[in-house]
């Protein structure tokens, strides 16, 4: 069986007249004699909404709850998606997460696939059927419904095109590929080619939303190739896949920024062993991530001022554990959500030398201050004035010649 796995996303299924466009596409890959395995996410807008009613409801909304919730948009997508393809005289069905089933582990709101039962979508394949999936939707063992983060259909995507052994995976979305940066901030974004594992989950990790980060990570280690592509536009996509198959001489791929950072400096801590360690402590116990980090030694050599960052969302439980904390002493303690981390991704800059200083060189020749920094082998990332973040991609996409 040739099968192939479409993935729509939000913005492909986002209108009743989208979903038809939708099911003419599942339509050319079935003249062509595919088998399609069809994965919908729900119609774009509709998650926000539900999680915006769970906050309606309670500030502190049962996970569990939140899942069964959540992840009632995607059945409404996939049977409008079915219901167009039985109009055109095909034979096709929705299949929720729990019929299949999709098996989950990990927690309630980002669980992750560990199997896929194929009998009963295999029968059905055979059977000329076009089986319409919900994505972002899991059961786990407790049969209780799951769901796999934001973007999470990505990742239903890929683990079923893993547990069918698919030919192809096809993320359709609104843009025609995976672009050097994100194509609505910067008019000269140009579409990547091709894209390794390892850069597509650090863009995707540092703000690239067109794929969901976990979902790159599952590709990788059951080596799924994807193309990511426009499900308005009949264009060639982009091929993420590994590392050998890719001969491109940029140094830098990508370039992203983030909107939903937030600062932390506690000003005046005392310097000793210990200290930072008793700060971090709680939070990585409640869960929250920290992510760059930087200290200052003061002048007189006893004092410290520690600035980090975590998520927006996270700042204000954040700062209650931090005044909470009685093992830490400081003067003051300063918050700045204005801040946006600038990343530069790209497999290239391991074998050349000079790319932090061309980095930080074109930031200053535009008077744009660096507040933090964090590196990795295939990236750099400098935490800006969130003021300065369309200006400073459009200086460095051109450093890196990326408009080319
Ligand atoms: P879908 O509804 O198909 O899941 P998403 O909204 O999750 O779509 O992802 C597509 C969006 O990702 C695009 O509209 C684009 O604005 C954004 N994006 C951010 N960075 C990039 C990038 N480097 N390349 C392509 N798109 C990007
Ligand atoms: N509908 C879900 C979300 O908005 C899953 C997805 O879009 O992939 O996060
Ligand atoms: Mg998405």
């Amino acid at each position: 069986m040739k099968i192939v796995v479409l993935k729509f996303g939000g913005t492909s299924v986002g209108t009743t007249d989208k979903i038809k466009n939708v099911a003419n596409i599942v339509h050319d890959y079935i003249k062509k004699k595919y088998k399609a395995i069809v994965v919908s996410s729900a119609m774009s807008g509709v998650t926000n909404k539900l999680i915006n009613k769970s906050k309606e409801i309670s500030n502190n909304f049962s996970n569990s709850e939140y899942d069964v919730l959540v992840s009632s948009g995607e059945q409404v997508a996939c049977s409008l998606i079915a219901g167009r393809l039985i109009h055109k005289g095909l034979k096709s069905r929705s299949w929720l997460a729990w019929q299949i089933p999709i098996l989950t582990n990990g927690p309630f709101k980002y669980s992750r696939i560990n199997k896929i039962n194929k009998k009963k979508i295999l029968n059905y394949l055979k059977g000329g059927g076009i089986p319409i999936i919900t994505g972002f939707q899991g059961l786990n063992e407790d049969l209780r419904i799951t769901t796999l983060g934001r973007g999470g259909s990505d990742a239903s995507a890929i683990m079923l095109a893993k547990f069918f052994n698919a030919e192809k995976c096809v993320i359709y979305t609104d843009v025609q590929g995976v672009y050097t940066t994100d194509p609505n901030k910067l008019i000269k974004a140009k579409k990547i080619k091709t894209i390794s594992y390892e850069e597509m989950l650090e863009m995707a990790s540092l703000g690239a939303k067109v794929m969901q980060p976990i979902s790159i990570q599952d590709a990788r280690l059951n080596r799924v190739d994807i193309e990511v592509k426009s499900s308005f536009l009949k264009k060639k996509g982009t091929l993420i896949t590994k590392r050998s198959n890719i001969t491109s001489n940029k140094i830098i791929t990508g370039i992203t920024s983030t909107q939903n950072d937030a600062k932390v400096t506690l000003v005046g801590v005392k310097d000793k062993p210990g200290v930072a360690a008793s700060i971090f402590k709680p939070l990585s116990k409640n869960l929250i991530n920290v992510d760059m980090v930087v200290q200052n030694i003061s002048a007189n050599g006893n004092e410290t001022d520690l600035t980090f960052t975590v998520k927006s969302e996270d700042l204000n439980r954040t700062k209650k554990i931090i005044l909470e904390n009685k093992k830490i002493k400081f003067r003051n303690l300063l918050f700045d959500k204005n801040v946006s981390k600038i990343s530069i991704i790209g497999v290239g800059m391991v074998t050349t030398p000079g790319v932090t200083f061309r980095m930080f060189q074109s930031l200053a020749n535009k008077k744009i201050n660096i507040q933090v920094i964090s590196t990795s082998e295939i990236k750099i990332s400098v935490l800006i004035d969130k003021k300065n973040v369309n200006k400073a991609l459009k200086i460095l996409h051109k450093e890196f010649t990326l408009d080319k």
